[in-house]
């Protein structure tokens, strides 16, 4: 099976489907990770164009302990647009390049707009994409991939109808987390946590719920042409 994430930052695919992704990396399926902003906003000191590159490396080196494939949208923090028709065009020629089996994507209840966007986009041109007529030039059209919305930042106002057990895959996650060093930073000046420490305390509260010791929770999206008859996590 072929799994894309398509995830707003560098950064949030591990805390949000980290465990989960290498899951299904175990299990010998292909995992790419596409970060749509390019998260060139996120710090008090380091300046856009600067941060921008920083935080590719960042991302690569994190799908580097996965063995996952990272690309990007490239699209600059906070201009993140699901009506935007640029936008929605370079999703397109990523999930057609891609053709994955099952999309993540943040849930439409995450905390920060450009999350919310990516979101929507990724609805759109999951969609867009299956139209033959629609940018013939970026390849043929591929099928409908059912979509799954990973968690919120801390569960707030998400309730999961899946969970999966990251037990055995949490080290690897918090190691993930831990090649954003420039996030580590800010996430502690700007929102005054260790995202770290915080990540463990959501999977862990995520496996209570679901009797296991760390877990990542999902919803699907119950859209027509979506909907499978199996369990497609794993
Ligand atoms: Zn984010």
């Amino acid at each position: 099976m072929k799994v894309l994430a398509i995830i707003c930052h560098p950064d949030d695919m591990e805390l949000t489907c980290g465990g989960t992704l290498l899951k299904y990396k175990k299990a010998g399926h292909d995992v790419t990770v596409c970060n749509v902003a390019n998260g060139n906003m996120g710090h008090y000191s380091i300046m856009p164009e600067e941060l921008r590159a920083i935080r590719r490396k960042e991302a690569q080196k994190a799908c580097d302990v996965a063995g996952f494939k990272s690309v990007t949208a490239d699209i600059d923090d906070l201009t993140i647009n699901s009506a935007n028709m640029e936008h929605v065009r370079k999703l397109v020629r990523i999930i057609r390049e891609e053709k994955p089996d099952l999309i993540i994507t943040h849930h439409p209840n995450d905390y920060c707009s450009d999350h919310r966007e990516t979101e929507r986009l990724v609805f759109k041109a999951s969609f867009d994409a299956t139209v033959p007529h629609f940018m013939p030039e970026a390849g043929e059209a591929v099928d409908l991939a059912p979509l799954y919305y990973a968690d919120c930042d801390w569960g707030v106002n998400m309730i999961p109808t899946e969970y999966v057990d990251i037990t055995d895959e949490m080290d690897t996650k918090e190691k993930m987390m831990a090649c954003h060093e420039s996030q580590v930073v800010w996430l502690r000046e700007h929102d005054g946590y260790d995202v770290i420490v915080e990540q463990r305390k959501q999977a862990a509260a995520r496996g209570t719920q679901c009797g296991v010791k760390y877990a990542e929770g999902f919803t699907p999206c119950l859209a027509s042409g979506r909907l499978r008859t199996y369990r497609l996590l794993p």
